[in-house]
């Protein structure tokens, strides 16, 4: 039913009702029964709309008045427009909501600017970055804020670079990145990456290469002096020319052991796991380790070794011999004649594999031991390099030990000795299947 036909038909019914007086009673009845009939009519309206026109002013969907005929069209029509925009609303909250999530989400800051850079909104992380508060500082411009140099020039554009890096002063150690991204009628997304781990990287990877450099450099120069001297006065007295050939070929087992070390340690990084997992024979191997430190100590130190004859794990067999080759090799390098040292195998109640190797020699301070399995890490130089070190060896250790699950424990006293220990986890030990032999994976 339309407004139009209810109130015509009430219309019809006024006229008819005084048409019928009117016709009884004669035409002053009936005009008056018209009027009465429509000025009733007219309050009505009135009332309808006097109690329209206060429910408008707190338009509540649950507490409408109730009237009939085309007044309650009229209603319904209001009540089912607020219903359909109290919905539109609470999706569009809704979605705003996800929004605001998504972008809190993210491991990135975002401060969103308007036209005169003041401050709209921030994720949790830009107040972390930028030192904001979200509600405190919005409507405040962000140069007023934040103190970031150069930060006016390079949000209006006047820095010939498209990002911004600083330290906030309330995190020295962190290096932030920031972007200006413009977006509708001059409002601006300000967004800051954390890049402190980029630059530490690069930092690792510049002083690599240098470190690298120099290593290679020192025996070449050494080399090349020999060479230098030999082009310029051919014929040496015979036993010195032997010294000189002597002394290059040191050099150059120098630069061939740090270029194996360099080699063997990219192959470790480009993997998480040994390449071939296999049964590793314990015993063996730590009796020919013992050999192998008899035939670098030259008889100078008393080499011992503790294992079971059964002991054996899974894992790269090449891979843990040279880990366990260079904590014992160290062993020996950094005792002095007349130590001793132990290689030994055992378990502990959880099943963990324990290799140590224990030495009597000139021990470590505690500050150098949580950076020895950094590369090129020593502490003391001119030693290291006296006996043959690459300086990597810890480091080759560290990379191998992360392919087999396994820790480096290192105990150690200045003068007195050091005790390096491998604890691998229980599920590569091999219990009582000495008969398997190949490949275990
Ligand atoms: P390097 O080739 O110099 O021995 P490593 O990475 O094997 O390099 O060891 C790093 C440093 O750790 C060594 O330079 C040395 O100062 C120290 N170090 C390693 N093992 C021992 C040990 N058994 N006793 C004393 N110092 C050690």
């Amino acid at each position: 039913m339309t407004v139009w036909f209810t109130l015509a038909f009430k219309y019809a019914v006024i006229a008819i009702v005084a048409l019928s007086f009117g016709m009884w009673l004669g035409p002053v009845a009936g005009w008056a029964v018209l009027c009465a009939g429509l000025a009733l009519l007219h309050v009505v309206h009135i009332g309808h709309l006097a109690r329209l026109e206060r429910w408008l002013r707190a338009p509540d969907p649950d507490r409408m008045p109730d009237p009939w005929g085309a007044w309650g069209i009229v209603f319904t029509a209001v009540y089912r427009a607020l219903r359909r925009a109290a919905q539109e609303r609470e999706s569009v909250v809704k979605e705003l909501e996800l929004f605001t999530r998504a972008a809190q989400a993210l491991p990135d800051g975002i401060a969103m600017l308007d036209s005169g850079d003041q401050l709209l909104w921030c994720n949790d992380t830009a107040a972390g970055h930028l030192g904001l508060q979200s509600a405190r500082d919005a409507g405040l411009r962000i140069t007023n804020i934040v103190r970031v140099p150069r930060l006016a020039a390079f949000l209006q554009g006047r820095q010939p670079e498209d990002t911004l890096e600083y330290r906030p002063a309330h995190h020295p150690g962190q290096l932030l990145s920031l972007k200006v991204i413009p977006f509708s009628d001059g409002r601006k997304l300000l967004v800051s990456f954390d890049i402190t781990q980029i630059e530490r990287a690069d930092t690792t990877r510049r002083d690599f290469i240098a470190n690298v450099s120099h290593e290679l450099r020192t025996p070449l120069t050494v080399i090349h002096g020999f060479l230098e001297h030999m082009v310029a006065a051919p014929v040496l007295p015979a036993e010195q020319a032997r010294r000189h050939l002597d002394l290059m070929v040191q050099q150059s087992d120098r630069m061939l052991k740090l270029v194996d070390d360099l080699l063997m340690l990219s192959r470790l990084e480009g993997g998480d796991s040994p390449r071939r997992e296999e049964r590793v024979d314990i015993s063996a191997m730590l009796h020919a380790l013992a050999q192998d430190a008899q035939a670098l100590s030259q008889g100078k130190h008393q080499i011992d070794v503790i294992v079971d004859e059964d002991a054996a794990i899974t894992g790269g067999n090449d891979e843990l011999r040279s880990a366990f080759g260079n904590l014992v090799s160290n062993a020996v390098r950094y005792t002095p004649p007349g130590g001793r040292i132990t290689l030994g195998w055992r378990k502990d109640a959880a099943g963990r594999g324990i290799f140590s190797v224990r030495d009597t020699g000139i021990g470590i301070a505690a500050e150098h031991i949580p950076r020895l399995t950094e590369r090129f890490y020593r502490v003391d130089r001119g030693r290291s390099r006296e006996t043959g070190g690459t300086g990597l060896g810890l480091a080759i250790v560290k990379h191998v030990l992360l392919r087999h699950q396994a820790t480096l424990d290192i105990h150690s006293t200045p003068g007195a000795g050091s005790e390096f220990s491998i604890h691998f986890p229980p599920w590569r030990s091999i219990v009582d299947m000495p008969h398997l032999e190949a490949d275990v994976a």
